[in-house]
């Protein structure tokens, strides 16, 4: 039989914990309630789960808190994170994806589009990564091994930054649309919004280091990875452009 994705709920109202949880019991779930961070770290630690759903406002640890902690850490920071906010606000759900987590839903939500999301960030996750090694100058991806080196120095990166930097590399030197990087990346995006793709990158070229100026903004059109940094020579640059 096939084994059933474990989802860890991380909510602190009851209510809400157990609408979420019996919706996912009916659609081939198996649910994991607890109500603070504690518990839910206690859990990670027992029996790692396939994808966490995690309240914003919690008693003790913050949601946005834990998230970082668990993007930290080697053996949590693939788990896709949905992040469960009452917040709608445009900069809440920047600072939710910069905690690390991969997708937010604002409450109150309905529960057929929460298990959509779900399912997508399962799919997401779900290996179709050929596992590969690409270079690009000196910036090296090991799919197997879930390295990325630049200059032989090992670079922290999360998981959607990981899949977006594989594509990225395997497709260097051309210059992708946000909509065709949501296909290829995220492949379902019926949720995502394009700024999504920003934030992404905005954590990519964190995670990248020295080697950020490789992923260069090409305005109106998109993003280019390349292998000529262009760090340093932005003016020369404008001026073959006037030229
Ligand atoms: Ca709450």
């Amino acid at each position: 039989m096939r084994k059933l994705p474990r989802v860890l709920v991380v909510e602190d109202e009851p209510s809400i914990a157990e609408l979420i949880a019996v919706n996912l019991r009916h659609n081939g779930f198996s649910p994991i309630v607890v109500f603070d961070g504690a518990a839910a770290q206690r859990e990670v630690d027992a029996v790692l789960p396939d994808l966490i759903l995690l309240d914003w406002m919690l008693p003790g640890e913050s949601g946005a808190t834990l998230a970082r902690q668990w993007r930290k850490s080697d053996r949590t920071k693939t788990v896709p994170i949905i992040m469960l906010t009452a917040r709608s606000d445009e900069s809440d759900k920047v600072q939710g994806l910069d905690a690390g987590a991969d997708d937010y839903i604002t409450k109150p939500f309905s529960t057929q589009e929460l298990l959509a999301r779900i399912r997508a960030l399962l799919r997401r996750r779900t290996p179709e990564i050929v596992k590969d090694s690409v270079q690009l100058g000196e910036l090296t991806l090991d799919a197997g091994t879930y390295r990325v080196t630049f200059r032989a120095k090992e670079l922290k990166i999360g998981p959607t930054e990981f899949k977006l930097l594989h594509y990225l590399m395997k497709h260097a030197e051309r210059v992708h649309t946000r909509s065709t990087l949501l296909d290829k990346v995220w492949g379902d995006h019926v949720f995502i919004e394009e700024r999504t793709v920003d934030v992404h990158v905005k954590r990519l070229r964190e995670s990248l280091g020295d080697a950020a100026s490789m992923i260069e903004t090409v305005r109106g059109a998109g993003y280019r990875l390349t292998a000529q940094s262009s760090a340093g020579n932005t003016e020369q640059g404008q001026s073959i452009n006037a030229a």
